[in-house]
């Protein structure tokens, strides 16, 4: 029987690939998690989760995180803080870290999530960390009791504006729609709040400042007028992109934005490779159903370890 790392090395330690761990280790497997950063991923930004089944009182995304990551480590899946610059796959898989050692296993589960999207509007680049943000719950509080402008029509932008809210006086919400894309209860939550000022029609045209952001250039695209007011800050949230280069040098099937296609094993075209959570195409993209996108490969996983096993 072939000696590898691993039964099983699942990149990326968010919910998707935490829950993966946990699956994966208490089917006695030998679990390697690779992550770059800190254990959690894009929930480590979140405030507070509020719609995870049974947790009634919610929990910062740092807590969840934390307890996920604990969990997985008690049933014995090992973790490695380390990048990985390629997946490559012979009878099994080698996983090439940036360190110059390789990682071998029997099946691999990418879970590498996504990343925020950009405007595209001049400033963003330049302002980027002196004003302009993609994290409310990072960079909020350097903005207590100033000026925001918040773009975004989605779950994220509805949920961090409600954070942002309650820095200052008020915060201004644009999005360039006239209706919210973001899930019912949060669209009208976000309506209702007197300190958040939603502008629909309404976009972004560019970012200005000297040294840190200053002011923005706003375009009504109903009525084509434009008008430049002062903010000390621009948080957006416009969607997210898929960090699947990985699976796309290995030759997995992707959507037309890069999201990775898998059947309801979680299984890609590639025999042994799974993705889950964010990077996957047509997710819901919840931390719930990131979570059950880990349990479920994991446990395809198994199997399809179990019967490579049988047949070496
Ligand atoms: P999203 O649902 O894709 O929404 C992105 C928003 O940004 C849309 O309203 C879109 O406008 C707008 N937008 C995109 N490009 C733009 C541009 N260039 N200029 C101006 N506006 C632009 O993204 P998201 O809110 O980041 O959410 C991503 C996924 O995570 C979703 O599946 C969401 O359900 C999930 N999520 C869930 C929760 C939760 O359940 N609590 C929290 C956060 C995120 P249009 O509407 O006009 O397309």
């Amino acid at each position: 029987m072939a000696d590898f790392d691993a039964d099983l090395i699942i990149i990326g330690a968010g919910p998707a690939g935490l829950t993966a761990a946990q699956y994966g280790a208490r089917a006695n497997l030998k679990v390697i998690v690779v992550e770059q950063l800190s254990p959690g991923g894009q929930i480590l930004v979140i405030d507070r989760l509020e719609n995870y089944p049974g947790v009634t009182e919610g929990i910062s995304g740092y807590e969840f995180s934390l307890a996920l990551y604990k969990q997985a480590e008690s049933f014995g899946a090992s973790f490695l803080t380390e990048t990985v610059m390629s997946i490559k796959k012979h009878d099994h898989f080698i996983v090439e870290l940036a360190n110059d050692k390789n990682l071998t296993s029997s099946a691999v589960i990418l879970a590498t999530g996504s990343k925020p999207g950009l405007l595209g509007v001049p400033g963003e680049n330049e302002f980027t960390g002196k004003g302009v943000s993609y994290c409310a719950t990072c960079d909020g509080h350097f903005f207590k009791n100033k000026k925001m402008f918040i773009v975004g029509g989605g779950d994220a932008a509805c949920e961090e504006t409600s954070y942002l809210s309650r820095l200052t006086e008020k915060v201004v919400l644009v999005h360039r729609r006239d209706s919210f894309r973001a899930q019912k209860s949060l669209a009208e939550r976000t309506m209702k709040n007197p300190k958040i000022e939603v502008r629909f029609n309404t976009i972004i045209k560019e970012i200005k400042g000297d040294k840190t952001v200053k002011s923005v250039v706003l375009e009504n695209n109903k009525t084509g007028k434009t008008s430049e007011e002062e903010t000390d800050a621009v948080f957006i949230f416009v969607g997210t992109v898929p960090q699947s280069s990985l699976a796309r040098s290995l030759g997995a099937k992707l959507d037309e934005s890069g999201y990775i296609f898998t059947d309801h094993k979680m299984a890609t075209n590639i025999s042994g490779f799974y993705a889950i959570g964010d990077i996957r195409a047509n997710a819901f993209r919840q931390v719930v159903t990131a979570a059950a996108d880990g349990a479920v490969a994991a446990h395809n996983a198994a199997g399809y370890i179990d019967e490579t096993k049988s047949k070496e």
